[in-house]
């Protein structure tokens, strides 16, 4: 007998033939033998519906007034649902966030959970009943209990944590599509269905528009080690597991908020070869990491920036024994990317590094965090530690810096984040978690896994800023302070002295809603901190590939550049980590990119891929 808490969405339940086709399921699964809670979303769109009445009576409803109406929707279907139990003569219970004890913080419309009572639950679970608790909703805890919800899609995030605290056996999402695809099926018809996918891939792929899973669900199944499974409800399908590593025992008080950053990582055995001004046209990366693959060179970052004029910086770092295979290679290959028509004496000249180190934070809380990259950039700056280049990814701050201050920078941050020395990540790659383990035994995974496009970005890039310990964590610290997310962000490689003063630009993106307000507050500081133009484009789009088995693998960036270059597609911006690689194209061919790249991997199945209505 199993203890399991089931989630279905809003589509499962549009209808009361829905509601009850969901009523027979969880009937089924109680006659096998377990134990149920069962987290309910709100009909439908019905909480479209109700975003939509407010926003006919205010363009800028209260916050407060916004979760006492969202809240509503789920509370119909947990009646609903235990009124259809009942007919089956299953007894049940509805129950809302308030009345389980859901705590959050005080923050309307995006409160994180911090803590879930289990007493009343469990009571009801032993005698027999099933419980059907509201998603998407909980009460701060301070003060009076004011009703808050978790943000849009918050429904998962209620069930797994559900899961967590009960410490359930797996925790299983009913959805409208069979599983999660390799990419987003209204967008690629022939997207294939996975069987399995670890929560870093996952993670890294959630925010960027794989919407099928909430982030912050994916972010609580990882650090509580919860299986979890997404299925549809419409058939027996077994669906997508979402793995995980045995993590560390970890509370379950303030579950949402503690520890966002489990691990620091680093490593002394790297150096970097830059690619000055090459131009900035269709192609480039593609040429110069297809011939680097070619040559079996193995890349650990990528990083390409923006800049002024028609020309880019390409650097990417490689463990040292192979720096002069990778040398002779950019060498080789660098008087065929200067233009063919018009070549400048000084196009991409090849610069190499040898002293480098790289040094990373990772863990799952740092989506829709911006304090967490801020206080990392604050505590190597406070450490006298100068970072040359920054790669961020959904799970990983990862800083190039000296070789020669990597132990400092690893003890500062370690400090920072108290994390104990040796003390491992839960995100690394180990025995996987699934109710039935023979499901699931740790085989290699593909070099990518899928292929998101996220849409809502704007990009930022601030020029001229010194380069010296400490602006990153400025910049950043100021971001974090008016509660704007950084996602991507990257150093760029060129520096010029202005004034004495070296100087680097830095570009980074943004939710396209904080675009003009960052643009505007940043704009406002550049005299006082001495930085030069601020820059934003609105309109980009950003296409990724995640896959943990692309992990020493050579050619898998060459592949998407080339699939790019292909169909002409511009690369404005590049940034990597172990498991993703990430490039910022025009917005208008970001379907395209998407669907290019998709090709290229193959990740296509044979049937074509109907989204039910
Ligand atoms: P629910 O209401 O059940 O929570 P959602 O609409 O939130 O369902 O999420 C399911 C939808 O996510 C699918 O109908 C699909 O259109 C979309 N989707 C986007 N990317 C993916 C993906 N990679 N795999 C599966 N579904 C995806
Ligand atoms: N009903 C909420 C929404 O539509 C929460 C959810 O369905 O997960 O966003
Ligand atoms: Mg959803």
């Amino acid at each position: 007998m199993a203890l399991i808490v089931q989630k279905y969405g809003g589509t499962s339940v549009g209808s009361v033939e829905r509601i009850q086709a969901v009523a027979q399921r969880v009937y089924k699964t109680v006659q096998a033998g377990n134990s149920l809670v069962v987290v309910v979303s709100a009909m439908g769109k019905t909480t479209d519906g109700l975003v939509k009445l407010a926003n006919e009576i205010s363009p800028n409803p209260n916050r407060r007034e916004m979760d006492m109406l969202l809240s509503t929707g789920e509370q119909v279907t947990i009646a609903l649902l235990s009124m259809a139990l009942q007919e089956l003569g299953q007894s049940a219970i509805s129950m809302t966030g308030a009345q389980v004890g859901i705590v959050t913080e005080a923050e309307y419309s995006r409160a994180r959970i911090l803590h879930i009572e289990t007493t009343r639950l469990t009571r009801h679970i032993n005698a027999g009943k099933v419980v059907v608790v509201a998603g998407f909703q909980g009460t701060s805890s301070a003060g009076e209990m004011e009703i808050t919800t978790l943000g849009r899609g918050g429904s998962d995030t209620s069930a797994v944590a559900i899961a967590a605290a009960l410490r359930a056996d797996f925790c299983e999402i009913y959805t409208d599509v069979p599983g999660i695809l390799t990419t987003d099926p209204r967008l690629v018809a022939e997207a294939q269905l996975m069987d399995a996918i670890t929560c870093d891939e996952m993670l890294e792929l959630a925010s960027l528009g794989a919407k099928v899973l909430h982030p912050r669900a994916v972010e609580i199944a990882r650090n509580y080690g919860v299986p979890l499974v997404v299925r549809s409800s419409w058939t027996d399908q077994p669906g997508t597991w979402v793995t995980s590593a045995k993590p560390q025992g970890r509370s379950l008080i303030n579950l949402e908020i503690a520890r966002p950053v489990d691990a620091v990582e680093f490593d002394t055995n790297q150096a970097k070869v830059a690619l000055l001004r090459v131009p900035d046209k269709p192609g480039v990366a593609a040429r110069l990491f297809g011939e680097i693959s070619r040559q079996k060179v193995d890349v650990d970052l990528i990083i390409q920036s923006v800049h002024e004029g028609n020309s880019n910086d390409i650097a990417f770092t490689v463990t040292t024994p192979i720096l002069k295979r990778a040398e002779a290679v950019a060498t080789a290959i660098a008087p065929a990317l200067r233009s063919q028509s018009n070549p400048k004496f000084d196009e991409a000249e090849v610069m190499v590094e040898h002293n480098i180190a790289k040094v990373s934070i990772a863990g799952a809380g740092m989506i829709g965090r911006p304090g967490v990259a801020a206080k990392m950039f604050a505590t190597l700056a406070e450490a006298g530690v100068n970072i040359q280049m920054i790669s961020t990814s959904e799970v990983k701050v990862s800083c190039v810096v000296d070789a020669a201050e990597c132990n400092r920078a690893v003890l500062a941050l370690r400090t920072a984040f108290e994390i104990e020395a040796g003390e491992q990540g839960a995100g690394i790659r180990g025995e996987f978690l699934t109710p039935n383990s023979s499901l699931l035994t740790p085989h290699s995974p593909p070099p990518v896994r899928g292929v998101a496009l996220d849409l809502n970005q704007a990009r930022l890039a601030i020029r001229q800023l010194p380069d010296r310990p400490g602006m990153a964590a400025k910049l950043f610290g100021l971001l974090a302070q008016h509660n704007i997310s950084v996602d991507m962000i990257i150093q760029s490689q060129r520096c010029r002295v202005i004034d004495g003063v070296p100087r680097r630009d830095i570009a980074f993106t943004v939710s396209r809603i904080d675009g003009e307000s960052a643009k505007k507050m940043l704009t406002q500081v550049a005299a006082e901190l001495g930085w030069g133009e601020v820059v934003l484009d609105s309109a980009i789009a950003k296409v990724s590939i995640v896959g943990a088995g692309m992990v020493g693998q050579p050619g898998i960036a060459a592949k998407m550049f080339e699939a790019l270059a292909q169909h002409q597609i511009n690369i404005q911006m590049i940034a990597t980590s172990e498991i993703k690689i990430s490039c910022v194209v025009a917005q208008e061919q970001g379907v395209k990119a998407l669907q290019a790249i998709h090709a290229a991997f193959e990740l296509a199945g044979s049937e074509k891929f109907v989204v039910p209505a």
